[in-house]
């Protein structure tokens, strides 16, 4: 599942791949920017904020400002990066974006948002975004800040909430508070050192990004989480069984959390 690990990589792969080339051409396969064509123009640079990746397109002449090519990988989403020619490794069906140079194609595929605007849109796009857990601005007071405003919000919600923090996803979350041994429902300011939270964030996350697999117990073999997906085998740590619910604000927004009750004791 795409958390900010995964996105840094995306966009690392596509900055090599296409910054500084020209566009030779574009096709976006959603039908609001299915006319839109940024070919002729060259790309500038790729980053990736929190969990949302910016491909970022230089004016065209006669045009005051850039482009920006916004996607969200969501839950299947992703990018890959061909030679010309080169058979794609996902059903065409799925792209949703494809983008050429000379000599190579970027194809987003299944992509969770993919739209197009002037640069000017970023702001509107993702400025909500709390600190970037893996930008160059990261900002761990700020984070904090944000995060201790809702004293009363779960600390496993908060920690999915973009707008706190940006970049963890529903793994990290789960991992997280096992590390910090937390009941992912103990409200933010029964938390005892949430510095410590937000300072683990970041180090998982550095150290993750330039792996292809996430690992956070240290372990590179068949156990490389401690509670994640682990309803059936147990916590890595106890061999207690891992408790498995849907939990969300909403009804909608029910995602999948995975605790160990005797690691992480529920307070009270
Ligand atoms: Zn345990």
């Amino acid at each position: 599942m795409p958390e900010g690990d995964t996105v840094w990589r995306a966009a690392r792969g596509l900055h090599t791949a296409l910054a500084g080339a020209e566009l030779t051409r574009t096709d976006f396969r959603v039908p609001r920017f299915a006319t839109t064509d940024l070919s002729g123009r060259s790309v500038e640079e790729v980053v990736s904020r929190g969990k949302h990746l910016l491909i970022r397109v230089a004016p065209g002449p006669g045009e005051g400002e850039g482009w920006s090519i916004h996607s969200h990988l969501k839950m299947e989403g992703l990018w890959h990066v061909y030679g010309r020619g080169e058979r794609w490794r996902r059903p065409a069906f799925k792209a949703r974006a494809v983008l050429e140079t000379a000599d190579k194609q970027a194809v987003g595929f299944e992509l969770g948002i993919l739209r197009v605007f002037p640069r000017s849109g970023e702001e509107e796009a993702v400025g909500y975004l709390g600190p970037d857990l893996l930008g160059p601005d990261w900002d761990a007071a700020e984070a904090l800040r944000r995060l201790a405003s809702v004293p009363e919000r779960p600390l496993g919600l908060a920690l999915l909430d973009q707008r706190n923090l940006a970049g963890i996803g529903n793994v990290y979350r789960c991992e997280l508070c096992f590390l910090a041994g937390i009941h992912p429902l103990t409200p933010i300011q029964d938390v005892p050192d949430l510095e410590r939270i937000v300072d683990l964030s970041k180090r998982l996350l550095e150290a993750n990004k330039a792996r292809s697999r996430r690992i956070t117990t240290g372990l590179a073999g068949r156990d490389p989480l401690w509670v994640y997906n682990r309803e059936k085998r147990g916590c890595l740590r106890c061999g207690t069984k891992v408790v498995h619910e849907l939990v969300g604000d909403t009804e909608l927004e029910l995602r999948d959390l995975y605790y160990c009750p005797h690691c992480q004791p529920a307070l009270g």
